[in-house]
């Protein structure tokens, strides 16, 4: 019998993004999750990229293409990103979830600590100079179930020794429409997050 893959063996193992995707892809950890995905989908770094943005898990065009945020949401995002000066190559994207949950629900509490051991291996590797939680579930998942984005939103806090940045999930952005608060403060804070890569110089 072959033995299931264990995601924190197999993560603390991994020594670049590469490698890890390649663990995570074969990761049974969550049946539910595993029926219905497509495929797994690790995350994106471009090499020398110094900002991770972390969302919450693929939708239905992610689990597709095996990329996150190349959906609506992620469309939204890359429309921003270009708006504020943000380059792409700075920044590297992963969700907390590696699976798409069925239908889009939110991730369980379950789900979330077993997938765990793959995002907080991405951050060792990556060693971003800034993180940017998109949305409730990843900035619960940085700040505890208390984290509240209104709360947290504009300013830069400490996680474990790393900048983070708190800000609305660009589906919110979405749900609430061009003129509703989570795209204007969604726009603001990435600008925040251009001007700290801006004052970091280029990248390295
Ligand atoms: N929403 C997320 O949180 N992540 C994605 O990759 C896509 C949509």
């Amino acid at each position: 019998m072959t033995a299931l893959l264990d995601p924190v063996a197999a993560a603390a193992r991994a020594s670049t993004w590469v490698e890890l995707a390649a663990s995570a892809r074969s990761c049974v950890a969550c049946p539910e999750l595993v029926e219905v995905r497509t495929q797994v989908v690790p995350g994106l770094a471009a090499a020398g990229a110094d900002v991770l943005l972390v969302g919450e898990a693929p939708g239905a065009q992610e689990d597709a293409v095996g990329v996150p945020f190349v959906g609506r949401a992620g469309q939204l995002l890359d429309g921003l990103l270009a708006e504020v000066g943000l380059n792409r190559d700075r920044v590297a994207v992963a969700n907390v979830l590696k699976c798409r949950p069925p239908a889009n629900r939110k991730p369980r509490r379950g789900e979330v600590a077993r997938c765990r051991p793959w995002l907080e291996r991405q951050i060792a590797l990556l060693d971003p100079a800034l993180i940017v939680a998109l949305g409730g579930t990843a900035a619960e998942w940085f700040m505890g179930p208390a984290a509240r984005i209104a709360a947290l939103r504009g300013s830069v806090h400490l996680c474990d020794g790393r900048a983070l940045l708190v800000t609305y999930h660009p589906s919110a952005a979405i749900r609430f429409g061009p003129a509703g608060a989570p795209l204007a403060a969604l726009r603001e804070d990435l600008a925040e997050v251009a001007r700290l890569v801006a004052a970091r110089g280029p990248a390295r």
